[in-house]
């Protein structure tokens, strides 16, 4: 049995990855901690709050040269790829470590032709190696596939238990205390809510820009967001009366899943985004009948800045295309630094 120190990936601001509403980072923490739950006194984990390619950490680590080290990816790319695979130091002949690791997580997220890939372009693989340590990068499914990411979600104890098994290490048999997380559904049918008690319909939003959180803004009482070209990264939406609902378009990816909850602390429903910029935003509302009665049917009504100009585009009304509506607010491509909705 090996003593097992764990990385995880990422972290310290770097989200990583980010697939249906989920990032890298936060991903492989959570596995971490698992793992160290299980495993006990035969685990070491790393500083969660550092990222140890940002700040080459392995070059400076001391820990006894008999242990051993996984540090723990997700793998991203085009939605239908998945499985799991290890990245050892090319030229490197797999030990039985890297061997049984490589095949417990394949049996649990299956589809690579190659489990063990080696090499010579990763910093980590390469100071590790220099140094002597025994090391392996696990890429731990695809955060991109919904499939990979539900299996790494709900039956995260089996995958903390493979890794473990693969160094030998059994386990402790007091049941652990987990939560599960579901995965997301990929678009939510949005249910309108009459909530009608009388009041005028109001917004109310913020957002996440360049790792801080902005204050929430009312309406047109403000914009929100940092201004000054830092991008925005995540939003969370409410309204008082009626249904409202929104999606992001992460810069470079894609549009993440619905969303229609107003709370940072849930990944899941409660902001769309997971830390990296963003360049689109789409918002819809559902009037409730009694409050059209009086007031009309209502629309969502919202605007962006972006990094390229700095100027205001014109409003969009919910995800409207017709009239020289775009269904969205932003220019995929371009960074948004502001926000405005009513
Ligand atoms: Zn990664």
């Amino acid at each position: 049995m090996a003593h097992l120190f764990v990385i995880a990936g990422h972290g310290a601001g770097d989200p990583g990855a980010c697939g249906h509403g989920f990032s890298e980072a936060e991903r492989v923490r959570a596995l971490a901690t698992r793992v160290k739950a299980i495993g006990g006194d035969n685990v070491t984990l790393g500083d969660f709050n550092m990222d140890y390619y940002q700040s080459n950490g392995i070059a400076t680590l001391n820990i006894p040269k008999d242990w051993q080290i996984v540090e723990l990816h997700m793998d991203s790319g085009v939605e239908t790829a998945r499985g799991a695979h290890i990245v050892i130091k090319g030229g490197f002949d797999p030990d039985g470590f890297d061997t049984a690791l490589a095949n417990n997580l394949a049996a649990i997220f299956p589809g690579r032709a190659s489990k063990i890939v080696g090499r010579n372009d990763l910093q980590n693989v390469n100071v590790a190696a220099n140094r002597g340590y025994g090391y392996r990068l696990a890429e731990c499914g695809f955060i991109s596939n919904l499939n990979d990411l539900t299996v790494f979600n709900n039956r995260m104890d089996k995958v903390a238990r493979a890794i473990l098994g693969a160094f030998g290490i059994k386990g402790g048999n007091t049941p652990v205390p987990n939560k599960p997380t579901v995965a997301p559904t990929p678009s939510k049918p949005s249910k309108p809510q009459p909530t009608y008690k009388g009041e005028k319909l109001y917004f109310e939003y913020q957002v996440k820009a360049g790792g801080k959180n902005y204050p929430p803004v009312k309406d047109l009482n403000d914009w929100a967001g940092a201004g000054d070209g830092v991008a925005i990264t995540d939003i969370a939406i409410r309204c008082n009366v009626g249904h409202v609902k929104y999606r992001v378009h992460v810069k470079g990816k894609n549009w993440l899943p619905w969303v229609d909850g107003y709370n940072w602390n849930d990944h899941n429903n409660g902001y769309a985004g997971c830390g990296e910029p963003i360049d689109g935003i789409q918002v819809y509302y559902d009037t409730p009948s009694d409050y059209a009665a009086k007031y009309g049917w209502q629309k969502a009504q919202y605007r962006v800045s972006t990094l390229e100009g700095r100027e205001y585009y014109d409003w969009q009304y919910d995800n409207e295309t017709h009239s020289g509506q775009d269904g969205y607010a932003g220019k995929l491509g371009v960074a948004i630094d502001k926000f405005q909705l009513f």
